[in-house]
């Protein structure tokens, strides 16, 4: 076995370059020399940098100069009980945070769901998107290449479906901005979060449509897809799983639970979630859909920079009257661009693949596409109960304070 010793002394020497060191020994004794390399030249102590659970060799796909991992504390919620279209029962969701009283919060909204007969949850809409820019003279040939591209989809999704044995072309949208052509391309990937499938699929169709038209490539990535970066696009037309999660809570257990009622939380989500984030020019319309979805990421292998589009959702509330005069609540939360797999990416790594194992969704589903719809319909239950408590939180010390200051 190669002495971490060893490499430090060749890199010091210029002989090796850091990131050549797995090449000269195993990945975990190239991970020790870096953290050696990295406490001399910082004066720091990397012992539990160093203190991972995983061989570093199984991280290899995911990571360059390894030096160790971050570890974030992983909790659990529920069950969560979800009446989907793939997901079916209770389901244990592991959550990774830092951020204390977030699983106790999405937990107080789990038990009244669950006191609620459970929710419904169904992905709506499903497509990873890429979308190419290309570069003609003018809008003219601008035409001729959108003309072009509606009349062959089907050419289109025989070259980029050769590529992959599981994704499908769905649909090819075009967008012209003078002389910039965009093709906006959306595929089902099934159970794979899909970004690279997508990028790779869209390289090869993207092949044709320069030999066909007067069109030449200028980027694999127009920013029209668009990839972790806020966008309305995403949020009017969906990418990855567009997932609705909904449940009706009888006003009784709002009063008995959550110490308010259905016209206090209606009040707070509209002045909050719906006016408020208008005010604020935002694209998540929601209390803290990010901090469900974020967390889910972690713990699930998902990649963490999409919560940027995870975060994009619609929470709404509303008042159900009776018969018996008593008031209902009605919740529900829209993830409009919730990007998940349970293949690919970081869903492999030991800590992550053992989460989805919880979930009972650790690799591919039968049929394809089946476990990361669920795991799709289960994260939104899990916001959704995360809005309820956070919006019942809110509206209890409203109306709290609201019955001091009425003195009744
Ligand atoms: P991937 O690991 O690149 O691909 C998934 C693979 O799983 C495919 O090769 C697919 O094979 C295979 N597969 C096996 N069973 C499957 C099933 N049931 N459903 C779907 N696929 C199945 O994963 P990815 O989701 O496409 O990409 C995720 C990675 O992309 C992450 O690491 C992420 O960080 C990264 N990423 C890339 C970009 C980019 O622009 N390239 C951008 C953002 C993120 P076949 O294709 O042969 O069917």
């Amino acid at each position: 076995m190669t002495d971490p010793e060893d490499l430090v002394e060749r890199v010091d020497e210029g002989e090796l370059r850091l990131h050549e060191l797995e090449d000269h020994a195993d990945h975990d004794t190239a991970a020790t020399a870096r953290r050696l390399l990295l406490e001399r030249e910082t004066d720091t102590d990397l012992e539990a940098v160093g203190d991972y659970a995983f061989p570093a060799e199984a991280a290899e796909p995911n990571i360059e100069n390894m030096i160790g991992a971050a570890q974030v504390p992983m909790g659990v919620v529920g069950p969560v009980p979800v009446a989907g279209g793939a997901a079916d029962g209770d389901y244990y969701l592991p959550l990774a945070t830092t951020e204390g009283a977030l699983l106790a919060s999405v937990n107080r909204g789990l038990t009244v769901i669950r006191a609620a007969g459970g929710a419904d949850a169904r992905v709506t809409k499903n497509g990873m998107t890429r979308a190419p820019v290309f570069q003609v003279d003018g809008v003219a040939e601008a035409a001729e290449t959108v003309e072009w591209v509606e009349d062959n989809v089907d050419a289109l999704a025989e070259a980029a479906e050769s590529t992959t044995s599981h994704g499908e072309l769905i649909d090819v949208e075009p967008y012209v901005v003078g002389d910039s052509v965009y093709l906006r391309f959306a595929y089902d990937t099934k159970d794979a979060m899909g970004m690279n499938m997508a990028t790779i699929a869209t390289g090869e169709a993207c092949e044709l449509v320069e030999a066909e038209t007067p069109a030449s490539l200028v980027a694999l990535s127009g920013n029209l897809c668009s990839d972790k970066k806020p966008a309305a696009v995403n949020a009017v037309e969906g990418r990855g799983r567009s997932v609705t999660a909904d449940v009706v809570i009888p006003g009784d257990l709002l009063e008995d639970r959550l110490h308010t009622t259905a016209e206090g939380i209606v009040e707070a989500n509209t002045r909050k979630n719906l006016i408020g984030s208008a005010k604020a020019g935002s694209l998540g319309f929601n209390a803290h859909a990010a901090n469900v979805v974020g967390a889910a990421f972690l713990a699930t292998g998902q990649d963490e920079a999409q919560v940027v589009e995870g975060a994009n959702a619609i929470t709404s509330m509303d008042t159900r009257e009776r018969d018996d005069g008593t008031t209902d609540l009605y919740a529900s939360v829209s993830l409009a661009s919730l990007e998940v797999g349970t293949v690919g990416g970081g869903t492999k790594l030991p800590t992550q693949a053992e989460a989805l194992e919880v979930l009972g969704l650790r690799g591919g589903g039968d049929p394809a596409g089946s476990n990361a719809d669920a795991l799709a319909e289960i994260i939104a239950v899990g916001a959704l109960a995360g809005e309820l408590s956070l919006l019942a939180a809110l509206s209890s010390r409203h109306l709290a304070s609201a019955h001091e200051d009425l003195g009744r």
